[in-house]
């Protein structure tokens, strides 16, 4: 089958697809850990990032197969779900988002190198978001330092205007 990405190029955005349905699978059991917690308004902003890390590694796999690749989905590791605190959960959570971005980064760079302008015009979607992602849980950290954990409610009521309900 004629392709337009290199083999390295493929089996690097299969990995981006596990990556991906991994911070999924992590913002899920964050979600669900935040509910457990009482706190449902922070639990269902998390679960909305969860879909939509979804619909980042959907929009990897159609990539794939628009330039005639192949899709190798791999196993999705354990996620952590073991926190103390609404606090940690948002750091965690920008540690993945930092993870993520240098994954994005490393794509680019591999695009870049193999001169496969492709890739680097559907990988520069992805740079953008990471700034995005990085940006909003950036706000959130700040939000819960702010609060502090009495102001934890506050939190809520903050983040549920931001949800539109
Ligand atoms: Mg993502």
């Amino acid at each position: 089958m004629t392709t337009l990405i290199s083999d390295t190029m493929n089996q690097r955005l299969n990995e981006q697809i596990t990556n991906e349905l991994h911070a999924e699978h992590s913002y899920l059991a964050m979600s669900c850990t935040l509910d457990e917690m009482g706190l449902r308004v922070l639990s269902r902003w998390f679960r909305q990032h969860a879909a939509e890390e979804r619909t980042h590694a959907f929009k990897i796999l159609d990539y794939i197969h628009e330039v005639g690749g192949c899709v190798t989905l791999g196993a999705i590791a354990c996620p952590e779900s073991k926190f103390d605190s609404a606090k940690a959960i948002a750091e965690s959570a920008m540690q993945h988002e930092l993870a993520v971005t240098a994954q994005i980064n490393d794509l680019m760079g591999l695009a870049v190198s193999e001169k496969d302008y492709a890739s680097q015009s559907f990988l520069q979607w992805f740079v953008d978001e990471q700034v995005e992602e990085v940006s909003v849980v950036r706000d959130l950290l700040e939000l819960l330092d702010l609060a502090g954990d009495k102001g934890i409610l506050y939190v809520e009521s903050r983040v549920a205007k931001m949800l539109g309900k």
